[in-house]
Formats: C-alpha cells, sequence, structure tokens
C-alpha cells in the first residue's frame, strides 16, 4: 500500500478565460438544520429543507462571484428521491446554472469527465461514517470507504475525482464534525454552520451570522485560488469498504480468496475511476444487510409469525418452480435505463 493515500498538487488555474466554479451540494450539513426529516423527500419538514438549501447555495454563490468567479454551475449530489431537483430552481440566484442532462450521470464521476471548471466548492456537506457528525456516513447507511487505508469523507472522494483532472476542492460547508474530518484538507475554507450533538440533532448558529460566513468564505475561496491543492490519489489504490450497521459484509466472512477483515473488503487497482464504480458494486453488497433489520421489524409485529410462515411458503414454491421449469428469471434492467428525460445528478 502507498505511504500516503493520495498526493497534494500545487494547483495553476488557467484563469485567463474566466473562472468556472461548480458547487456539488449535499442536503444534510445545511444551516438552520437540525431534523433528519429535512432532507428526506417526501417529508412534511422537506419543503423547509429545499429553503434552507437555497439559502445556502444562494450565499456561496454571492461570495463566489464577489471573490472573481465568472460562472457557477450546481449539480447535486444528494438524491432524496424527488424526481425534480432538491434545489428548487425558482429560488436559484439567477447567475448560476443547474446542470441538467438528458441522460442520467454520476455527480462525483462524470462531472470531471466531461465539464471543464476551475475550481470545486461542497456545499451541506456531512461527516463520514464513525464521525458522529449531524448524519454523518459516507454514500450511504453503514458504509465507510478507504482509499489506501484512509477512511474519506464523500468531499474527499470528490477531491480525488476531480483531482484526476487537477482540480482542487476550494469551499466545504457543514457541521463542526466534517471540519474535523477535513482537516487532511488545509487550504479548503470551511464553514462550520452548525455543531452535532448526535447523528439526529444539532445545535444550530444563527442563520444570518452563518450565511454571512458562507458568503465570506466562499469569497476567500476564489481569491485564493492559487494557493488551493488538487488531490491526486496515490497507486496502487487499495480500496475497502467497512460496513458498519445497518449494513453488513459479515456474510463474506471465511469465503475463500476473498480479502475481507474485520467488516472490510479490500481490492486493488490502478485507477480511481475503477475504485470508485468497485466500491459502489460492494455498497450493493453491503446494503444486503439492511435485509436483517426488516427481518427484525417482521418479528416483532403482531402478525410476524404469519408473514414469516407466507415467507418460507414463497421460498418453497419458488425452489419448485424453478426446478419445474415454471419460473422465469426477470432480466435485470442495466443501470440508468430509465431512458430519456431529465437528468440532474447523483445517480
Ligand atoms: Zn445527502
Amino acid at each position: 500500500m502507498p505511504s500516503t493515500p493520495w498526493s497534494i498538487e500545487d494547483y495553476q488555474p488557467q484563469a485567463d478565460d474566466g473562472i468556472r466554479v461548480l458547487i456539488i451540494h449535499d442536503m444534510e450539513g445545511l444551516s438552520g438544520q437540525d431534523d433528519p426529516s429535512s432532507f428526506d423527500f417526501g417529508t412534511d419538514l422537506y419543503p423547509m429543507g429545499q429553503e434552507l438549501l437555497a439559502a445556502d447555495i444562494n450565499a456561496v454563490i454571492d461570495g463566489l462571484f464577489a471573490g472573481g468567479a465568472t460562472e457557477v454551475l450546481i449539480a447535486d449530489g444528494h438524491g432524496s428521491g424527488n424526481p425534480e431537483p432538491d434545489l428548487r430552481a425558482d429560488l436559484l440566484d439567477p447567475r448560476a446554472r443547474q446542470i441538467i442532462r438528458d441522460e442520467p450521470f454520476d455527480t462525483y464521476f462524470d462531472l470531471p469527465e466531461s465539464e471543464a471548471i476551475d475550481a470545486v466548492a461542497v456545499v451541506g456537506m456531512h461527516a463520514k461514517t464513525g464521525s458522529r457528525g449531524f448524519a454523518s456516513h459516507t454514500f450511504t447507511l453503514g458504509i465507510d470507504l478507504l482509499i489506501n487505508g484512509h477512511s474519506i469523507t464523500e468531499t474527499e472522494l470528490v477531491a480525488l475525482s476531480w483531482g484526476r483532472v487537477g482540480v482542487p476542492v476550494i469551499f466545504a460547508s457543514g457541521d463542526d464534525r466534517l471540519a474535523g474530518d477535513l482537516a487532511t484538507m488545509p487550504w479548503i475554507e470551511y464553514v462550520t454552520v452548525k455543531e452535532a450533538t448526535a447523528a439526529d440533532s444539532a445545535n444550530l448558529r444563527p442563520l444570518i451570522e452563518g450565511r454571512a460566513d458562507l458568503r465570506a468564505g466562499a469569497q476567500r475561496a476564489v481569491e485564493n485560488l492559487t494557493s488551493a491543492k488538487a488531490m491526486r490519489v496515490n497507486t496502487p489504490i487499495f480500496a475497502s469498504l467497512h460496513a458498519v450497521p445497518p449494513a453488513s459484509l459479515r456474510f463474506l466472512d471465511g469465503i475463500p480468496g476473498v480479502e475481507y477483515e474485520d467488516d472490510t473488503l479490500t481490492f486493488v487497482t490502478d485507477d480511481m475511476r475503477a475504485a470508485y464504480d468497485g466500491l459502489v458494486e460492494i455498497v450493493g453488497a453491503a446494503t444486503v444487510g439492511y435485509l436483517s433489520l426488516l427481518q427484525e421489524v417482521v418479528r416483532d409485529r403482531p402478525d410476524g409469525d404469519e408473514i414469516m410462515a407466507a415467507f418460507r411458503a414463497a421460498l418453497s414454491q419458488r425452489w419448485f418452480d424453478q426446478e419445474s421449469g415454471r419460473y422465469e428469471r426477470p432480466t435485470p434492467t442495466a443501470g440508468g435505463t430509465s431512458g430519456p428525460g431529465r437528468y440532474h445528478g447523483y445517480r
């Protein structure tokens, strides 16, 4: 394994054609937000979450332009389940443009391969799994991602993706725990908008004060663009997924030929994109662990025994149908075949 997970590179922005900044936003690290239901589509508090999101982003946009940005693009990194972007276009500063495509795209990894950007700002982010931040997680529930043995935040994942093309992350906002996680990126202008007291509660800073800091930090981030650093992964890349509840990889324990130890599956590759794509596949496997919680939920219900009996009967029936040639397995639809439409990021 390389002795350091990544290298820090000096940055020479090509600013003669203007400064294009990409904002990638999440929805857990917002000012004025201390209830997790505010980032879940369909809840009573979600519309308020959308307003908080737009307000933080607008403060950052204003600061980026004040610092010298000539163009600001926005991509959704949250994925609340809302078919529309979490960021409402009618609330957004009209100087900025949301990236909307007619094909699905991955906000973290497809954009560096297709957009020319001078710097990246991340807004409304959360600490990594295990950091005891507000809604702390990495990618999804119970997932801890490691690159060359170092557990990373989604902000570092964004930096390593853009580091492939030598572009730095210059600004981030979120809670005090993410501030601690990002000691790895000291050049970032970081704004702490709240203090996590648990994964589902936080002490809030006054809104006006926090948003003024968002604006000022974003301005400084662009003004100091030349002192920003790009993060390039060191190879070979040891990519690991460490699963904690409610996810699990324990079904891999004892399987020969699998690099698995202490709830962690590791593979080696030379390419950051391949590392990410592989980790995403393992996320799919680890989230199978969620189903043991489903079993607990069913068992605790008054009709739990009935449901489990129906499940055992269905298992037998599926076996009989398969062995009798009566069962036709549905063909899996390849990812992203939802057809032409309007896509705003995530996956
Ligand atoms: Zn999110």
